[in-house]
């Protein structure tokens, strides 16, 4: 049977839609005509192309492939690793933005920052979450946020996606 969703896909659609509008003001304010968004691999990319359509962006929407390997049972101790992105143009003095679907160590936000500086010197990055947990690890923060979600430890929020887009909250699978 298929459980009871979060937040339902309307529910979804009006958040994109908010962050969408909040994300046009911010670039307004600091002058970015002509940004690069980048999404970071399945459910980045879904909400990424969502913003990108809404703001009617002209650029390609670039992609990052982040994947983990586990050395422990929790999440304490995942290693972000980067595989081969798509990246349409060079970053080099564009101004950024960085779309994932949850932030909880923001270590993979740590990695993606490492890459796009290998790639090049990005002129900002602006970094787009639809959901922000608890448990960060390092000092990264997002711009915009869709939804701040208090979870009971063995709790994850599982993305359905790309159409319909819904959230889950269920449990972290058994190893
Ligand atoms: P972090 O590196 O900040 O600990 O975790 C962020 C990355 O792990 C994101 O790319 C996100 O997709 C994934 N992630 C972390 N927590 C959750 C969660 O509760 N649900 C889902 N679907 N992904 C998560
Ligand atoms: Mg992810």
């Amino acid at each position: 049977s298929k459980p009871e969703p979060w937040k339902g896909s309307a529910e979804v659609d009006a958040i994109i839609e908010r962050m969408a509008g909040e994300l046009a003001t911010l670039l307004e304010h600091r002058g970015i005509a002509n940004p690069l968004m980048i999404g970071i691999h399945t459910g980045g990319v879904w909400i990424a192309e969502r913003l990108h359509t809404l703001l009617a962006l002209d650029e390609e929407l670039g992609h990052l492939d982040i994947s983990f390997y586990r050395d422990d049972f929790t999440r304490i101790g995942l290693h972000p690793q980067v595989r081969p992105s798509h990246l349409p143009v060079l970053v080099d003095d564009r101004h950024l933005i960085l779309v994932d679907d949850v932030l909880q160590t923001g270590r993979t936000i740590r990695a993606a920052l490492n890459v796009l500086f290998d790639y090049g010197r990005p002129a900002s990055v602006l970094l787009a979450t639809l959901v922000e947990r608890d448990g960060r690890e390092l000092p990264i923060e997002p711009n915009l946020v869709g939804l701040h979600a208090r979870l009971q430890s063995g709790e994850q929020i599982k993305l359905t996606g790309p159409q319909p887009l819904e959230l889950v909250v269920g449990q972290l699978p058994e190893r």
